[in-house]
């Protein structure tokens, strides 16, 4: 019971699932497990956009929550759209169990700049910190610096921290209070 889980959506590398449970196993206080991938929804491909549709994963993922679960995080290397914007880092669902984070923009090659592990890394953490932080019911900071600040542009996932406030981080202890005593 209250477990994290990490579910790859489409071809994810061992590297990238490893460092998305060792963030989720730092951050949060639940037992981290891994799904199998999760199977692409046939039509979430927008061929015009060469992207695919974040929301037609969110709700995949939201159909396949296993019973008990504290959190799902979708991990994919799919480029997230939502009609009204041009891209998503990463989508969640407010106070819902369901989140889920790209990494095709975090990484350098993605702005034709040589591949960056360590930056990878922390940029996914930090949209980690970001999406799994509104499953827990916090809405965007006016702190730059805080992972609940919203980035719409990758210098802005830069310049956040990968780490709350102590605003952010303070409303995060209280929700994670009683769920370490193992109650829903
Ligand atoms: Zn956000
Ligand atoms: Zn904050």
């Amino acid at each position: 019971m209250n477990e994290l889980y990490v579910q790859p959506v489409g071809i994810v590398g061992e590297q990238a699932i490893a460092w998305a449970e060792a963030v989720a196993g730092e951050w949060f206080p639940f037992p981290v497990r891994r799904l199998p991938p999760l199977e692409v929804p046939p039509g979430s491909y927008d061929p015009a956009r060469r992207q695919h549709q974040s929301v037609a994963i969110m709700k995949a993922l939201a159909r396949d929550v296993p019973p008990g679960a504290a959190r799902v995080l979708g991990l994919t290397e799919f480029d997230l759209s939502i009609p009204l914007l041009t891209f998503l880092f990463g989508q969640a669902q407010l106070d819902g169990p369901v989140a889920l984070v790209s990494l095709c923009r975090l990484r350098q090659e993605f702005y034709r700049l040589p591949p960056d592990p360590g930056l990878l890394r922390e940029r996914l953490a930090k949209e980690m910190l970001h999406e799994l932080g509104h499953t827990f019911g916090l809405t965007h900071c006016p702190s730059a610096e805080c992972a609940m600040s919203l980035s719409t542009h990758i210098e802005m996932v830069d310049t956040k921290r990968a780490a709350w406030c102590h605003a952010c981080g303070s409303r995060l202890a209280r929700r994670f209070a009683p769920l370490r005593g193992g109650q829903a």
